[in-house]
């Protein structure tokens, strides 16, 4: 995260940040990603369970 860029989603904040697409989005923790998204990097981060 960087402190220059607020919010450079706007109001419409319900696209994944990753790939941008808006269907299956996780707005949990401010993650603010599709589930595949979350799948991968959530499988890099150890968090299989969330799968
Ligand atoms: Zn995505």
């Amino acid at each position: 995260m960087k402190k220059n860029k607020k919010k450079s989603f706007g109001r419409g904040a319900n696209s994944c940040r990753r790939c941008g697409r808006k269907s299956g989005l996780i707005r949990a923790y401010g993650i603010y990603l599709c589930r595949q998204c979350f799948r991968e990097i959530a499988r890099d981060m150890g968090f299989e369970k969330y799968s």
